[in-house]
Parts: structure tokens; C-alpha cells; sequence
């Protein structure tokens, strides 16, 4: 019996709140990088929509391709099968493992793609509903490190054949980018995009009102903790240990490995929402953040190497948020 338990509505936490005047508004949802997307777009031109509709799923498939460690023929499953590595990557593969990279570099290692041989290990400790044993965890930690990759120019060089990359902590949100760079480009005045538990609105509603979104409660799949107005351009991004996760014994056991143990993430925190201006970071710093706790966290905030704003929902359910949120954030 499949244990991984998806929570796809991402946003389920992240409700938009609309209302708008005269401009119809127009969704439509595809299924791709087992995620549920939903886009969103005002305009009267059915045509327009349909065709900007076409445009995002197109692009969207084709970073699935690129990708999905589950597809044989992506560039991710050629890393990981690869002995040495892997060149002739594409220019968006290369841009995404650079930002992967700098991030790991500026997290100590709280973020690491490296994490595949843990995420996998759970995955068969969940359908097999037992507990790693030490040395299948030791096995694997010796795996786990970004400084066992180096990137060049179009190629990317493992130092050992069973070293395995997971771009499930950033890929979503580096779509999501890409995503608003294809919308600029059309004559849409404005929409929203949601896709996992990445969310990021581009131009404007007709009605001129801001964009709200809802962030989840992490206890309870139909609360919420508070709401957020997301300006143009950004991305909001949110790692929680209710999206995913496996059970053993009857405990749940999340997706968000802490890399210097093999375990999931025991850090003190049940979600960490990101917002800033590029799709990766907001991503990769979600997760990093959650592994990282609240404490390390604001540190890293207080530091200013990256410009974001964030809000942690600690796992005894307190709702803290960085400075820069005032005025944009309304606790429930
Ligand atoms: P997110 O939901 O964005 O926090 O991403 C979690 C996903 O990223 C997991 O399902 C794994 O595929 C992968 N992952 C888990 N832990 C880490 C980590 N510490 N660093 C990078 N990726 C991770
Ligand atoms: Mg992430």
C-alpha cells in the first residue's frame, strides 16, 4: 500500500481572495511535476485565454521533461544514472543547479539537492513501514553534500557514481518564474498562478484591488493562520511538514530531510513561507529555513545576503514575521 500521502491543493493554504468588477476571470488547472497547477487570468478574450492557457501548460511540460526525477529520459534521471555526470545540459537545468548551488553554499548545507538518497530511503521505509536501520542511514549520509557536485559551464560532475540530485525543493518555484516571465509577454493585465505550494501574481486585477492569499494553518487543512498581499513579481513559496509525508508505526514522518541527518527536519517549525522576487530562492529558502529553525533562520534574515521576507508557523502553533511584512500581513 502506497504511505506517501500527497496534499496537492497547495493553496488549499493559499486561498486567493478575489472579487473583481467587469473583466471575467478565467482558471484553468493542469496536472505537471505531480503537482496541481492553477492559473489564473483576467481578460474577455476567450481566445487570448485559451491561447495563454496553451503557453503555460507547453512550458511547464517542458520543464516536467527537463525535471522529474520519476521520467527516465530527464536530465535529472541522466545525473543520477550517470557515473561522472552529465553535459549538453540545457541552459534552464544549468541555471537552476547554479541557483541550487548558492543556495546550499549560503544555507550551510540546509538546503542540498543531494538529499535523493534519503527521500528515497523514507519512501521504502514507508511502504515497508519500518525505521531506517543505522547503516542504511549511514550508507546514505555519506551521499549526502553539495560539495560532491561541480558545476561548469553546460555540465555537471559527481565525485561518485551513487550520488543522486532531488530538485523537488526548488523546481516548482523556478517554474513559477519562468512562468511569469512567459505572462509578461502576453497582453493579459493580470492573473495569479499557484502551483504546488508556490504562489506569485503578475500585473493587476482589473478592479485595481491588491492580490490576498491565505497561508494554511499546518494543524488544520481548512484554517488559516493569516493573510498575506502579494505585490506583482513576487513569489510566495511555503514548506510545511503536512504536504507530504510518509507513516510508520502509525507516526508521520515528512518530506523535509535535515541533510546532516538522513531524518526529517526536526527544527521546531510546521511551515516556513517564503516572498521574494525569484521563483527559485523563494523555493529553495522555504525549505532551508525549515530545516535551518526559527532562530538560525532570522539570523540568516537579519544577515541580508538575501532579500525575502518570511513567516514561520512554529509546531506549537505561534505565528512569527519578519520586518519587512508590516502593513502586507493579517494574522487570522
Ligand atoms: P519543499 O516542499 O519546497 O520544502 O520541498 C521539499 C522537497 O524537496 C522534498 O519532497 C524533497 O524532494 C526535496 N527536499 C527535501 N529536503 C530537502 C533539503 N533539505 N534540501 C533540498 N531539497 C530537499
Ligand atoms: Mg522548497
Amino acid at each position: 500500500m502506497k504511505k506517501l500521502s500527497l496534499l496537492l491543493s497547495l493553496l488549499l493554504c493559499l486561498t486567493p481572495l478575489f472579487g473583481c468588477a467587469s473583466t471575467p476571470e478565467r482558471n484553468a488547472s493542469f496536472f505537471l511535476m505531480n503537482t496541481t497547477v492553477t492559473v489564473t487570468l483576467y481578460t474577455s478574450n476567450d481566445a487570448l485565454a485559451e491561447e495563454v492557457f496553451e503557453g503555460c501548460r507547453s512550458l511547464l511540460s517542458e520543464l516536467e521533461s527537463l525535471w522529474a526525477r520519476q521520467r527516465a529520459d530527464s536530465e535529472t534521471a541522466r545525473m543520477n544514472a550517470s557515473e561522472s555526470g552529465v553535459d549538453d545540459l540545457d541552459l534552464r537545468t544549468v541555471a537552476l543547479l547554479q541557483k541550487a548551488l548558492e543556495v546550499s553554499r549560503a544555507t550551510g548545507g540546509a538546503f542540498d539537492i543531494t538529499v535523493a538518497p534519503a527521500v528515497d530511503l523514507w519512501q521504502r521505509c514507508g511502504e515497508a513501514d519500518r525505521l531506517p536501520e543505522k547503516d542504511e542511514l549511514d550508507a546514505i549520509l555519506r551521499l549526502i553534500g553539495y560539495q560532491h557536485l561541480t558545476l561548469t559551464e553546460h555540465t555537471l560532475i559527481k565525485s561518485d557514481p551513487a550520488i543522486a540530485v532531488d530538485l523537488g525543493g526548488i523546481g516548482k518555484g523556478e517554474a513559477m518564474t519562468l512562468l511569469l516571465d512567459y505572462l509578461k509577454t502576453t497582453t493579459i493585465v493580470g492573473g495569479l498562478v499557484s502551483f504546488g505550494s508556490n504562489v506569485a501574481v503578475f500585473g493587476e486585477k482589473p478592479s485595481g484591488k491588491p492580490f490576498t492569499v491565505a497561508l494554511r494553518d499546518p494543524k488544520n487543512a481548512s484554517g488559516t493562520v493569516g493573510s498575506l498581499t502579494l505585490s506583482a513579481g513576487k513569489v510566495l513559496s511555503v514548506s510545511g511538514d503536512y504536504e507530504r509525508y510518509v507513516t510508520v508505526g502509525g507516526e508521520r514522518y515528512h518530506h523535509i530531510v535535515d541533510p546532516a541527518t538522513g531524518y526529517p527536519a526536526q527544527s521546531g517549525l510546521s511551515s516556513v513561507a517564503v516572498v521574494t522576487d525569484d521563483g527559485a530562492f523563494a523555493d529553495a529558502l522555504s525549505t532551508a529555513l525549515f530545516v535551518m529553525g526559527e532562530d538560525a533562520a532570522m539570523a540568516f534574515y537579519r544577515n541580508g545576503g538575501y532579500d525575502f521576507e518570511a513567516i514561520f508557523v512554529t509546531s506549537d502553533g505561534e505565528v512569527r514575521v519578519t520586518d519587512g511584512l508590516t502593513g502586507c500581513w493579517q494574522k487570522a
